[in-house]
């Protein structure tokens, strides 16, 4: 009798052939097999006779196929099947379906769902593209029958080519449930399942591939049935165990208790160069409270990009330093890591104190590098900034208090915080930092085991970026109105999703965040809507002739030449790209932030964190391109200080609608969390969080954002778990969560065992 961990190639029906295509599929089990959920679910308890159809309705029809015919129109291939019941027919069209020809024989059975239309002549009905299946014919046995109709049918994905269809797991499925009637092994409590009136999980199993007669649609649709909802919140409910326990150990664990007495209060009037908000007070004054607990800090400050994360960083590495510790701060770029050296050079210039400052990126020459892990091991460096080479180049510091991360989405290295210390030594705070906005709730369940401070107020005196969108044919205005703004003092920022022109050239837009859109860029793409009359751009515009709109990708590199011959001629441009080298890149960067420079070409390689105050103009051209995070990150450049400041948004000729969903909200709020739920929502969490990249577990049932309430209950009951050590469970319930604790932090999530 089949187990839940029964290889999936001893399953009845698979066999080693087929259990080597599904282990392509990560299926290795019989449990992997049965969490293969169906994605949708087709009513066909009562399928509808034809005479009954109404116009514009969705409905589900079961029917003899008549005949099939291949029409060439205009717009392209078109499929067109006949069905029949009785002397009723109806037509089903499919466009650009050349695929489907000969897909159908007269006489097979078929089940048909899609929207009905009404044909001109009102005399015919038309189902227009609809999900389709060939059901089995009369000759095969019941059971099979039983399976696709009478029901509501599930529908899965194809596991792979033309074998293990939807029909095939259907099957499989169910004989494996048969199978195993009354044994599946149950990982969770009766009494929380009962608290929470969730069903047990053979149950679950069992509704969730073939639900009872008379479930709601809705409910179907949504994963919001009992079975689902059960199925969901297993899956959560061990995340959130599994962080749970990991914070508890690290409470556990030897860090270093930091004092914070008058020294540091003096140490940190010196250098702050303006008050902190109440934001900031509060995240610091949390930041204080972990770093002189005598167990390591694992904090995540989130704040909208300009809310200050810096300043608040940077005080945080003076309690480590005034208490005789280092303190390192690690940056994405090296761009970034040399702005925050030079910063926090600057901040310490009129501070009594006079800590050393290192610097440590990846392009550094070797003996500066030697000489830098010199420094930082004798002890005589003590505040440390540098990119990923920090890490890389196996550095030991000599008494490492506090670890800053900026801008980390990788939170696979916090572990290896550990390399950096000297051993016999506690284990250094780790403050992580991080600009994307992750709504609340999500953040906290996520980052189960870390704690969360937000900055949710921007320093004072910011005034609201202006965003505008504007069509190519007017960027002319657009040339004008940067140079006017760089005529009163200002600088502006003008961004290129490539470097240069040619298409595979493009290291810096990161186009597999909307994979489709990358692929076909303009398959999706209907002709951008024309907006009334073009009144103005931020000032009365003089004239909306501008250039012709041009074909294909401008890119930094040609339109720094054509702009400073051109429309910006006499205007000191400077041009910033990736592949420039790290020299290069940090001679025009202090060059801008000196206003040396005072329009800055680049790529979205200043996308994150580079703080120019002065800089009031964000131009973005081919906005439709970038990712709404993108978007946001690069319009955060701009409005970092009192003046006001503007963000356009320039389009070529043709935007997908996805994209242009995009720009209308960037042109309607300037709210990081409400950009971040509309991406979230947009994009798909494993998208969004770029899943892996993140060290995010991927779902096999749960979908973060669908199930969020799950989420926070699954948390909650976690934390009841830990604190009471599973008090409402047997021993043997209890023994049995922490076997499926381990398999799936082990297994699924690839992380360190959760204990
Ligand atoms: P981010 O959170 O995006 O990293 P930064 O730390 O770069 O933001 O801060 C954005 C800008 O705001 C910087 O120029 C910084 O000096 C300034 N700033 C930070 N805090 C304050 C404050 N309390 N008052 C005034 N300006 C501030
Ligand atoms: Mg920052």
């Amino acid at each position: 009798m089949p187990a839940l961990d029964t290889p999936a190639m001893y399953v009845r029906g698979v066999g080693p052939r087929i259990a080597q295509m599904l282990a392509a599929k990560a299926i290795q089990t019989a449990e992997d097999l049965l969490y293969h959920l169906p994605f949708r679910y087709e009513d066909r308890q009562n399928p509808r006779s034809i005479d009954d159809l109404q116009n514009g309705e969705t409905a589900s029809v079961i029917a003899e196929v008549r005949g099939a015919a291949l029409l060439r129109t205009r717009s392209g291939p078109m499929f067109e099947l006949t069905v029949g019941q009785g002397r009723r027919a109806m037509k089903c069209i499919w466009f650009h379906a050349a695929y489907l020809d000969g897909k159908f024989h007269a006489g097979q059975t078929v089940a048909l769902y899609g929207r009905i239309e009404r044909s001109r002549s009102a005399a015919h009905f038309k189902m227009i593209q609809p999900q389709f299946e060939v059901l089995p014919d009369a000759s095969d046995d019941a059971e099979t029958l039983m399976l696709e109709v009478g029901r509501i049918t599930p529908v899965y994905e194809s596991l792979g080519g033309n074998r293990l269809t939807s029909r095939w797991q259907r099957r499989v499925i169910f004989q494996l449930l048969e199978s195993m009637r009354g044994n599946v092994a149950e990982c969770m409590p009766q009494a929380l399942l009962t608290r929470l009136y969730l069903p047990d999980r053979e149950t679950a199993l069992r509704e969730v591939h073939f639900p009872p007669e008379g479930t709601p649609p809705t409910q179907l649709q949504d994963a919001t049935t009992p079975a689902h909802r059960r199925l969901i919140f297993e899956e959560l409910f061990f995340l959130e165990l599994g962080l749970e326990l990991k914070r508890r150990k690290m409470k556990e664990r030897t860090g270093i208790a930091f004092t914070t007495g008058d020294n540091v209060r003096e140490a940190i009037r010196e250098v702050l160069p303006f008050h902190p908000t109440a934001a900031q007070k509060r995240a610091l004054g949390e930041i204080a409270a972990d770093m002189r607990e005598a167990s390591p800090m694992r904090r995540l400050l989130q704040g909208d990009v300009g809310s200050g994360k810096t300043i608040v960083a940077l005080q945080a590495m003076l309690i480590a330093i005034e208490n005789g510790y280092q303190a390192a701060l690690m940056a994405p770029t090296e761009i970034l890591a040399t702005q925050h050296y030079l910063a926090a050079r600057k901040l310490f210039e009129r501070s009594s104190r006079k800590p050393n400052i290192v610097l440590l990126t990846g392009s550094l020459d070797e003996d500066r590098k030697r000489a830098n892990r010199g420094l930082i091991n004798r002890g005589e460096a003590q505040l440390i900034i540098g990119t990923h080479a920090l890490i890389e180049e196996k550095v030991e510091f000599d008494r490492l208090g506090l670890v800053v991360v900026d801008e980390q989405h990788r939170f696979g290295v916090l572990q290896r915080f550990k390399l950096m210390k000297k051993p016999g030594q506690g284990e250094p705070d780790v403050l992580v930092m991080t600009a994307t906005p992750i709504p609340r709730t999500l953040a906290l369940s996520l980052y189960g085991d870390l704690d969360l401070s937000v900055l949710d107020e921007l320093p004072p005196g910011r005034t609201a970026i202006q965003t505008r969108r504007v069509p190519d044919e007017r960027s002319a205005e657009v040339w004008n109105f940067v140079r006017k703004q760089v005529e009163q003092g200002r600088q502006a920022y003008i961004v290129y999703p490539v470097i240069e022109g040619a298409k595979d050239d493009q290291p810096e837009l990161d186009f597999s965040r909307d994979p489709e859109e990358a692929a076909v860029p303009d398959a999706t793409a209907k002709p951008r809507k024309r907006k009334g009359k073009t009144a103005d751009l931020f000032v009365p515009a003089a004239s909306t002739e501008g250039a012709t709109a041009k074909s294909g990708l401008k890119s930094a590199v040609k339109m720094y030449d054509e702009l400073r011959k051109g429309p910006l001629v006499g205007v000191k441009i400077g041009l910033l790209h990736g592949r420039l080298d790290a020299d290069e890149k940090d001679v025009i960067m202090r060059r801008f932030h000196r206003g040396e420079i005072q329009v800055l070409v680049a790529t979205t390689v200043i996308e994150v964190g580079v703080d120019v105050p002065n800089a009031t103009v964000m131009v973005i051209e081919h906005a439709e391109r970038f990712g709404l995070a993108q978007l946001h990150q690069l319009r955060g450049r701009v409005g970092r200080g009192a003046a006001k400041s503007y963000c356009i948004l320039m389009t070529g000729p043709r935007i997908s609608p996805p994209g242009e969903e995009r720009l209308e909200a960037m042109v309607r709020t300037q709210d990081g969390f409400e950009l971040a739920e509309l991406d979230l929502a947009m994009r798909g969490p494993g998208e969004f969080f770029g899943t892996r990249q993140a060290g995010l577990p991927e779902f096999r049932v749960a979908n973060i954002v669908r199930d969020r309430q799950l989420l926070e209950l699954a948390k909650q009951e976690a934390a009841r778990f830990a604190a009471t050590t599973g008090a409402e469970a047997t021993d043997a319930e209890r023994a049995l969560v922490r076997t499926q604790l381990k398999e799936t932090w082990q297994r699924r999530y690839g992380l360190v065992e959760a204990g």
